[in-house]
């Protein structure tokens, strides 16, 4: 170890997977501070400042992926986050120092641990298709009417939840991995695993009730960089075919996609 200070990080590529979220039950996620507004429904979907427009945060995508896959490699959930879920619940994540750690080294530290470590991971905001939804769906959403309790006194109490309806979709979903070294191209399949997590789980809030089924389709794959990121063009994995663009295929190509980059980048 060298005693100056300073780091070296060597960037070979980048891997961009695009694709598109379809919303298979009603898509309910929620803005971080649900709050009353008088009016309005109780339990708002987050949308789009401008045009508001609903759509999915990239961190809403990126948290679910690594919330499930810390479960999967086992990793200690050791620090409390300070907000609640959208079920309410205490948010706990896994963060070390470990230059190997499964998850850390894919989603990435804060920067009171482990500060220089790249994260390799980066998922974009995800934009509903308005020509998804029919014009009779007002607002891009639908209310849904549920049953709180009320913790102190038990007395249920009716509440309204705003989902954006099943059949929605959402595009471009667009996830970039960064490529730093030999081991990196071998990590890119958990990034698939992860996306697979969620499609077995559920996206935003209310999912035990039904809500946030996604399915990822239409799903390809590039890659751009090569030996000190001299390639300007991508690189496209081959699975024109739109039977092989959605997520299944892809897991089960995952062998020949690590041979695809190694390939691509000279790795
Ligand atoms: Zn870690």
């Amino acid at each position: 170890m060298s005693e100056e200070k300073g780091r070296q990080i060597m960037l070979h590529a980048r891997v961009v997977l695009t694709g598109k979220v379809v919303a298979v039950t009603g898509l309910h996620i929620g803005t971080s501070k649900e709050s009353l507004e008088i009016g309005g429904v109780d339990m708002p979907v987050v949308r789009n400042p401008v045009d508001r427009t609903p759509y999915i945060p990239g961190s809403s995508l990126k948290g679910k992926m690594r919330s499930l896959w810390e479960k999967v490699t086992g990793a200690k959930q050791n620090k409390q986050i300070g907000k609640l879920d959208q079920e309410a619940k205490q948010v706990w994540m896994h963060l070390c120092d470990d230059p190997a750690c499964p998850v850390c080294t894919i989603y990435g530290t804060t920067g009171d641990v482990m500060k220089d470590a790249p994260t390799r991971l980066t998922v974009r905001d995800i934009p509903l298709d308005k020509s998804s939804l029919p014009e009779t769906v007002v607002d891009f959403t639908e209310v849904k009417w549920e049953a709180a309790i009320d913790r102190v006194t038990s007395a249920a109490s009716p509440r309204q939840m705003e989902r954006v309806p099943a059949g929605a979709v959402f595009a471009p979903l667009e996830i970039v991995f960064s490529i730093y070294s030999a081991a990196d191209v071998q990590r890119f399949a958990h990034v698939l695993t992860g996306l697979q997590l969620v499609e077995d789980d559920f996206l935003g809030g209310q999912g035990s009730r039904g809500s946030g089924k996604v399915r990822f389709e239409d799903l390809t794959l590039m890659v751009r960089g090569g030996k000190d990121y001299q390639d300007y063009d991508f690189k496209a994995f081959n699975n024109r075919k739109a039977e092989e663009r959605n997520l299944a295929t892809l897991v089960s190509l995952k062998g020949d996609i690590e041979t695809w980059l190694r390939q691509s980048l000279n790795l």
